[in-house]
């Protein structure tokens, strides 16, 4: 039976009670985070598209069956990590995260990202390897994604040491089904 944290919850009712930026106005519901409370994996990727809307849940449309592959092929399944996104609301259109969306939103990620305290962030996608890269002072080691997907790289702070794996988004292997193969190897890597 897998443990509530409490401090989750109070993020949880926090963002759905959320106005701090225009996206709650157009979301039908926000997407938290879904998972394990006391994860040592954490994913992270930008913002939930339409059927994440729909469903308040993280990766519920085509990606999500990509993603649900790939943890398969590393024997791992969406109960024993937690999944979350950069931004909470559904940016209309699916278009980039607005600077003042990222600067109203993340802290909630990073309440999230304190609270759990993974062992590996896995950053899915190029805008959620760069912000997450960024915030743990990786800023000199960022690059573009074709340079730095599937790398290790060990932040050492004083309550805990973390590794940051940045990986290609999910989606990329439904337009590009190559692809798939290039993201298990690199799923390999969180395991490590
Ligand atoms: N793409 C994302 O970046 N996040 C989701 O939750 C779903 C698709």
């Amino acid at each position: 039976m897998q443990q509530i944290n409490p401090q989750l919850r109070i993020i949880r009712d926090e963002v759905l009670g959320c106005t701090k930026c225009s996206l709650y106005k157009s979301r039908t519901y926000p997407v938290i985070g879904q998972g394990n409370h006391q994860a040592d994996i954490v994913l992270v990727a930008e913002a939930p598209g339409a059927n994440e809307n729909r469903s308040g849940r993280p990766f519920y449309g085509q990606a999500g069956k990509v993603l649900d592959e790939l943890l398969e092929s590393v024997n791992l399944k969406r109960e024993d990590i937690y999944i979350t996104n950069i931004l909470k609301c559904r940016p209309p259109g699916n278009r980039n995260p607005k600077l003042e969306e990222i600067q109203a939103c993340t802290p909630f990620l990073l309440r999230q990202l304190k609270i759990i305290q993974p062992r590996i962030v896995g950053c899915l996608g190029s805008f959620a390897s760069h912000f997450i890269m960024e915030q743990y002072s990786l800023s000199d080691c960022c690059a573009g994604m074709n340079q730095i997907h599937g790398k290790s790289f060990e932040v050492k702070r004083p309550d805990c040491t973390v590794r940051i794996v940045p990986l290609y988004h999910p989606a990329v292997a439904s337009y590009n089904p190559n692809m798939i193969e290039i993201l298990k190897n690199d799923f390999l890597s969180l395991m490590e």
